[in-house]
């Protein structure tokens, strides 16, 4: 799903666009819409997933399509760490910068500069504040912050709050809100003491549980950072290289999928194709010469990444980035099945390292580089600014 199919107002698109967002994730799927509908939320996502997306934009979108006429704080975002804080901060002020959004992220170890500044802005009021438990229950008890007619809170990493002691403190703050708002709760895990603080603070919420696979162990994965025309190729030299009786390409496109197998085929590989263009007839057909080895290479859209039952891969190749993590798992748990062990190799251009950074957020870990053979030319760098574009950018309120 496209973010533009979620009606969202041109400002926000705006800082969408901005960031390089296309697609929503699957938790932003499954949680935008109930959060624009106005209901109580609980979701059970880990970072990486595009959870906080998943409620900055349409808290954004609320905000922008009936502002306070008041000079009251409207979002309150409770968060564990002042890091957190700061890169919350950072992505609202990107999204909501053509909106005009104000916000001020509020955390402990900062001077007395930054109390003043804080001080300052929770006085006036700000459309949204992202703070830490503390250092808001220490502003709040000097009687000046504005929440008389806040109308959302969001709870993040909730669990991890707990696990920090933070229960008292973010009690003692939600004691001063109003009673008629909007909940949101986000936790990467779903333990008791999560549930009994969800059952205190929200009201008929609608429960979220995006399970995050992960892929087997045994699959040893590879990305490898090239130039596009580079990868026809690389794709080349891998095959030669590995000369496995079944490997499996996925191209996110039918017509990605048709070129590569034209190309392949013009080198002399054994090469096949299946996309939904195909009709069933001949699409069986292609599957079974796959499984029996009669055919050893197999290009795929992602038809073929969920479900399909094929023992004996032992290589996939991601010709391209796939949208998110959970595509990603998928498209390689299609190797390794059963007792086997399998490799996976993606293959990255410039534009697709954005995606890499949020798959590899994903899994937890980095996916390790692959050696690009010299005869291939020069090949690009990983970038470091892919995790966020938003930080040169300032907005009144937001300090840093
Ligand atoms: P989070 O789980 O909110 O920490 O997000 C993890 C990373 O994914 C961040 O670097 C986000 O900028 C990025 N991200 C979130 N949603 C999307 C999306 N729809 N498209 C591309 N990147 C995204």
């Amino acid at each position: 799903m496209k973010f533009i199919d979620f009606n969202l107002d041109s400002r926000l698109m705006e800082g969408i666009d901005a960031a390089g967002y296309e697609e929503a994730t699957p938790v932003q799927q499954e949680v935008i819409p109930h959060i624009l509908a106005g209901k109580d939320l609980i979701a059970a996502a880990q970072t990486g997933t595009g959870k906080t997306a998943a409620f900055l934009l349409p808290l954004i979108q609320k905000i922008i399509t009936s502002p306070q006429t008041n000079n009251s704080i409207t979002a309150l975002v409770i968060v564990p760490t002042r890091e957190l804080a700061i890169q919350i901060a950072q992505h609202l002020e990107g999204f909501g910068y053509f909106a005009g959004i104000s916000s001020i992220a509020v955390y402990g170890g900062g001077d007395g500069n930054a109390f003043i500044q804080e001080k300052k802005a929770l006085s006036m009021g700000a459309d949204i504040v992202v703070c830490t438990p503390g250092k808001m229950l220490s502003h709040i008890k000097m009687g000046y912050v504005k929440l008389q007619d806040l109308k959302y809170l969001v709870l993040d990493e909730a669990d991890r709050m707990l696990d920090m002691g933070f229960f008292d403190d973010i009690m003692f703050v939600i004691k001063h809100l109003p009673a008629k708002r909007q909940n949101l709760l986000f936790s990467a895990t779903m333990p008791p003491k999560i549930r009994t603080l969800a059952k205190s603070i929200l009201h008929q919420p609608i429960e979220i549980n995006i399970a995050i696979s992960k892929p087997p162990e045994k699959i040893n994965q590879l990305a490898y950072l090239i130039y596009e025309p580079q990868k026809i190729p690389l794709v080349s030299f891998l095959l030669k290289q590995t000369n496995f009786d079944n490997t499996l390409i996925f191209c996110s496109s039918k017509l990605s999928v048709k070129q590569l197998t034209k190309e392949l085929k013009r080198l002399s590989f054994k090469a096949d194709e299946i996309h939904s263009d195909l009709d069933q007839d001949k699409r069986e057909s292609v599957l079974s010469d796959f499984r029996s080895g009669r055919l050893p290479i197999l290009i795929a859209t992602d038809i073929l990444s969920r479900g399909i039952d094929i023992d004996n891969i032992e290589l996939v190749i991601n010709f391209d980035v796939p949208h998110d993590g959970e595509d990603y798992v998928h498209r390689i748990g299609r190797t390794a099945r059963a007792k086997a062990k399998g490799s996976a190799y993606t293959l990255v251009n410039v534009a697709e390292q954005r995606k890499l950074t949020v798959i590899e957020q994903l899994l937890g870990h980095e996916v390790p580089k692959g050696e690009v053979p010299s005869e291939l030319g020069e090949t690009p760098k990983r970038s470091t600014s892919n995790s966020n574009q938003h930080s040169k950018r300032r907005h009144h309120f937001n300090k840093k």
